[in-house]
């Protein structure tokens, strides 16, 4: 392989603790190494520019069936967005659900190289991988979802954690998933009979436990089989105004529950796209900012992780195992909905939305996620993300970049919201003047991202070892710039190097990179039982058999990258 050395960038990365300092980036054999380990590298001439590690993206809608559902009932959302292939590059289409093509390209432009599919139906768990397998450049993994599943919910209530630990380890290794996602846990399930769980004590209909059951069992799984991520929630009540209690009950159920500690990773659960969880007041005509009180929690204990879920301000289509939720939001807009059931293991609805400046609501929703990243004291445990698409398409996080760091830019939003007064008194944000520099970015970005997801070892910095997923942008952090330079230098990556190969030069994709997938495989003590529950439920209820439902084989995955943790011991 090509060696390089990129040279005399002003180089951001937390994992070595530069901050901007002018250094040099060397790649041999796909990893970074010490500069004196290349002999006679190409030479790329990164004067004047900003210097970082590929982004990872903890929480992302990008591949299976429910992206799909918003792809076919959306073809307004590719209208005027395709572009036929042209050199490396095939056909791309799509805004806020793009293909799965265009979903590697934007990741790439933007610098990214590892992403997250945050929410995976085991029985849809092929068709994800499929999709994953056909997007270009990034390596991705994808999250299972367990908080409505019958073997679940059924272990739980009885607080056998040990068969719960080794149905998720058969699980993950069937599906070839990467962590266990929890969604709306029991309302999920709930809403097979039209109902929700809109807090931590509402007892899931026909099951006999609760939701707190369900989270609490679930981080002892996840930390009895140490797997590289820690349990990943989005909470019960999403999007309700007065939600921010349901969200601080769930986190408390973290406290006390120690890291196995193993992967580099301190933390016992991520919660997601908070900023959909975080609204105080009791209804839409005085629902407010929360973003203080939830910080507040997040800042004073360590044993959490969070991501944004910022509010972009553009039309999108909503997506997400939260089954009740989408119905709730197509009364509200009366746009047009889709709705599924997946057997014994979840739920998904797609709903489009348009989060308008003209409407107070989606003003106040656009504040709440930036106070939530400007009130973090520990960027490493604070992530960006719009919940693509279900707050605003990935696309946009470069803007996002610009409204973090830019007060100025914040300001201009500010003033262009049709409600402004009314959207000031309802938050925080016009008081807070703090400005992110590069290295909090990248903090928020990458390194943290990285470290939450376990795989800090091989992504997220530029330290000598890990994986030569390297960016560079067009932007001097030392000169005077105008917000909008932000977000167009990481818009649009000026090199992108993906594990050595140099995927996008001079602006322009010119390979199609070496993509991988991520899963983990844990092993377990051996379990009769569960494997007899396994086989018990699949002759009774599923509709496929299990040789029908593993993914296996080299077609679906056919550049594993395979994690393995060893629960025996
Ligand atoms: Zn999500």
């Amino acid at each position: 392989m090509t060696e390089y050395l990129i040279k005399n960038g002003f180089v951001f990365d937390p994992v070595l603790g530069i901050r901007g300092d002018v250094a040099d980036v060397a790649i041999k054999d796909g990893k970074i190494v010490e500069t004196n380990a290349v002999k006679s590298p190409k030479v790329i001439d990164a004067t004047g520019r900003t210097v970082m590690a590929g982004g990872v993206d903890v929480h992302a809608h990008v591949a299976g069936p429910k992206v799909n559902i918003g792809r076919n009932f959306r073809p307004e959302d590719k209208l005027f967005n395709t572009r036929p292939g042209r050199g490396v590059e095939r056909m791309q289409g799509g805004f806020s659900v793009p293909t799965t093509i265009r979903t590697g390209y934007n990741y790439a432009r933007m610098g990214y190289t590892t992403v997250m599919e945050a929410a995976m139906p085991p029985l849809y768990a092929r068709h994800t991988h499929e999709e994953m397998r056909d997007t270009p450049i990034i390596d991705q993994g994808a999250f299972p979802v367990f908080g409505n599943n019958w073997f679940v919910l059924e272990y739980l209530k009885n607080n056998e954690i040990e068969n719960a630990a080794a149905y998720i380890a058969w699980l993950l290794r069937a599906t070839k998933g990467y962590a266990v996602k929890v969604v709306n846990p029991g309302g999920t399930e709930a809403w097979g009979w039209g109902l929700n769980c809109e807090n931590v004590h509402d007892p899931v209909p026909y099951f006999d436990i609760t939701p707190a059951q369900i989270v609490k069992g679930l981080i002892e799984a996840n930390e009895y089989l140490g797997l590289p991520h820690s349990m990943h929630i989005h909470a019960n009540n999403l999007g309700n105004p007065g939600n921010y209690t349901t969200t601080l009950d769930t986190f408390k159920i973290s406290e006390g529950i120690k890291p196995k500690g193993r992967f580099g990773r301190d933390q016992v659960m991520h919660h997601t796209h908070v900023q959909f969880h975080s609204y105080g007041g009791d209804s839409w005509g005085n629902m407010e900012s929360k973003a203080d009180s939830i910080m507040d929690y997040v800042n004073s204990h360590d044993n959490i992780t969070i991501d944004m879920g910022q509010v972009t301000l553009d039309e999108t289509t909503t997506m997400t195992a939260d089954g009740p939720f989408e119905h709730h939001l197509t009364e509200l807009n009366h746009l047009k909905w889709a709705n599924s059931d997946v057997e014994l293991e979840t739920a998904a609805g797609v709903v489009p939305y348009v989060y308008s400046p003209n409407i107070k609501v989606c003003a106040i929703q656009w504040c709440i996620g930036l106070e939530l990243a400007l009130l973090a004291k520990d960027p490493m445990r604070v992530f960006m993300t719009t919940d693509h698409p279900n707050a605003g398409p990935f696309i946009r996080y470069p803007r996002i970049m610009k409204w973090l760091m830019c007060q100025e830019a914040r300001e201009q939003q500010l003033d262009a919201f049709k409600h402004k007064d009314k959207v000031i008194d309802a938050t925080h944000i016009a008081g807070i003047d703090r400005e992110l520099d590069l290295y909090e970015i990248a903090q928020m970005t990458r390194a943290g991202s990285a470290k939450a997801l376990g795989i800090s070892d091989m992504y997220g910095g530029l330290a000598p070892g890990l994986m030569a997923d390297v960016a560079v942008f067009d932007f001097n952090p030392n000169e005077p710039y105008v917000p909008d330079d932000v977000e167009a230098a990481f818009l649009n990556a000026e090199h992108l190097f993906k594990t050595g190969v140099h995927v996008i030069n001079n602006h322009e994709i010119v390979s199609n990179g070496n993509k991988r997938t991520l899963w983990v495989n844990a092993r377990v003590n051996e379990n009769p039982q569960v494997m007899r529950d396994v086989k018990e439920k699949f002759l009774r209820y599923y509709t496929v058999t299990l040789n029908n439902y593993e993914v296996s084989g080299h077609h679906y995955v056919p550049n594993p990258y395979v994690i393995e943790v060893d629960a025996t011991e």
